[in-house]
């Protein structure tokens, strides 16, 4: 009997011009097994379980059979890489299209590690089991965090083997975005396209993600206004649950707002504003310290791009842009003291509490304390667990901070709670996502999704989680490399 997957496709992004994509098929595999699905995004996509459980719908997550439908293609793109600018694009990933969810919502559907495409370069177009699962993992976490995210339908293998530095299985993520621009999509159209190509594609984005557009002044300065908002809010929950992305390129930094590549990303142990953990960052570019002002540089590129749109005369332009890239920081900050306030158990505001926060992380950075599990222990009033314990500076801290609680109307209860819906009781830990991706890769997914449970209850506080929440006890520095 035949089960209706509930694939539901429209291709907008298929009517910009032309030169923002090529249409290109997936490249079929010798043998497609699934390896995980997400059910319950499945379920809120409109899709049917069972149906993308059987072989046909197995072949279409692999690319092995196009949808009805689907109108494959690969995104161009450009981006600047470490400071770099380089013309980029969908080197081994296409989108298929984008589905309308029964909601109404439309996301694009795209499949990473599907094949070449006009913009593969050197590469082979093929992902690997591993970092495919690793993202899947991380994106899943960071949703559950409640940081905006791109996110992960399902992985399948392909059967067979991709060339990196060993022999190693291959995969095909299928992800799911509330779109795929990037950054770097508006600087390939105002390096590569005409005016009316960069303007098409604003129009587009303002469309698709800016609702309200049609009732302001000045449309493509409501655009920027609007990217440089989702990423101050973004930025800051990075920052607040310890994110390191790790390849902070502007062709990866979207204008939905969502998390996007989680190559060499990872979640900080120890707190250190210098995390790197990236192999390829040495100088520390994109460090955990880095991540605001490098998303102001980045949003300075976008504002750049949009040059053009905002005044005929170019000076104008540019102090136009200028004024409201500046303000980047400031919004940044404020949406990070509005987290810590939380992460502290504080409802009101003081003048005070930037530096009492301030005063906290040093102590953390100078006892090289656990980032999570030090909140962790202040909402559960366990201090004495944690190597800030018999620390003077630390035991006047902690005074200042009951003091400073003192001073609001709301109870100490109601801190309590506010405390535990704003620090993480798991984060998903680096030793145990490498334990997890091993299990997986050696055919035992159940260690994986016992752990995908866990994450995606991250403020539930539930006795099943302490097992995962102790860091490391390698003395080694936590290394990622590129997938
Ligand atoms: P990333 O570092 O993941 O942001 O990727 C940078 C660029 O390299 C993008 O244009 C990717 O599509 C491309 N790329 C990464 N891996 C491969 C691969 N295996 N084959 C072809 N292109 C790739
Ligand atoms: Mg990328
Ligand atoms: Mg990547």
């Amino acid at each position: 009997e035949i089960i209706e997957a509930g694939w539901n496709f429209d291709n907008s992004y298929a009517r910009l011009p032309e030169i923002f994509f090529s249409e290109v098929d997936p490249t079929p595999v010798r043998e497609p097994k699934l390896v995980i699905l997400n059910e319950r995004l499945a379920t809120s996509l409109g899709l049917n379980v069972e149906a993308l459980q059987s072989d046909k719908g197995i072949a279409a997550l692999a690319g092995n059979r196009i949808l009805d439908g689907a109108l494959p293609l690969a995104q161009a793109y450009a981006g600047h890489q470490f400071g770099h600018f380089t013309k980029l694009g969908d080197g081994r990933a296409l989108l298929l299209g984008e589905q309308i969810t029964p909601q109404g919502e439309r996301m694009d559907i795209q499949l990473k590690g599907s094949g070449r495409t006009p913009y593969s370069r050197g590469g082979d177009g093929r992902a690997a089991l591993g970092p495919m699962l690793r993202e899947y993992i991380i994106s899943e976490a960071m949703h559950a965090l409640g940081i905006p995210t791109t996110r992960s339908l399902a992985v399948v293998t392909t059967g067979e083997p991709i060339i990196r530095e060993t022999l190693l299985p291959g995969a095909i993520l299928t992800r799911v975005a509330a779109s795929h621009l990037r950054v770097g999509t508006f600087q390939y159209a105002a390096n590569w396209g005409t005016v009316n190509d960069l303007r098409t594609l604003a129009d587009y984005a303002l469309e698709r993600h800016f609702p309200g557009f049609d009732e302001v002044e000045h449309r493509y300065l409501f655009l920027l206004q609007e990217v440089i908002k989702r990423q101050a809010v973004l930025v800051a929950k990075w920052q607040l649950v310890g994110f390191v992305h790790g390849v902070m390129n502007t062709d990866n930094m979207t204008i939905s707002g969502e998390t996007i590549d989680y190559g060499p990303c990872a979640f900080m142990d120890t707190y250190d504003p210098a995390t790197v953990f990236s192999s390829i960052d040495t100088q520390g570019r994109y460090a955990y310290g880095n991540q605001p002002p490098i998303a102001g540089w980045n949003l300075a590129r976008f504002a750049e791009a949009l040059l053009p749109l905002f005044d005929e005369n170019p000076e104008r332009a540019v102090e136009l842009a200028q004024e409201e890239v500046s303000g980047f920081i400031q919004l940044y900050r404020r949406e990070w003291l509005a987290g810590m306030r939380a992460k502290l158990g504080l409802f009101n505001e003081e003048i005070e509490d930037q530096s009492l926060i301030e005063d906290l992380l040093q102590i953390m950075h100078k006892h090289r304390a656990d980032y999570t599990n030090t909140f962790l222990a202040l909402t559960f009033d366990r201090t004495e667990d944690t190597c800030l314990f018999g620390s003077p500076k630390f035991a006047e801290w902690h005074k200042r901070w009951q003091a400073r609680l003192g001073r609001q109307v709301e109870s100490k209860e109601d801190s309590h709670q506010l405390m535990r819906n704003s620090n993480p009781a798991i984060i998903p830990r680096n030793h145990r996502v490498e334990e997890v991706l091993e299990a997986a890769i050696n055919g035992d997914t159940s260690v994986m999704e016992r752990f995908l449970d866990v994450l995606s209850r991250p403020y539930a506080h539930t006795p099943d989680q302490a097992e995962y929440a102790k860091p490391s006890e390698s003395t080694r520095p936590y290394r990622t490399f590129c997938g």
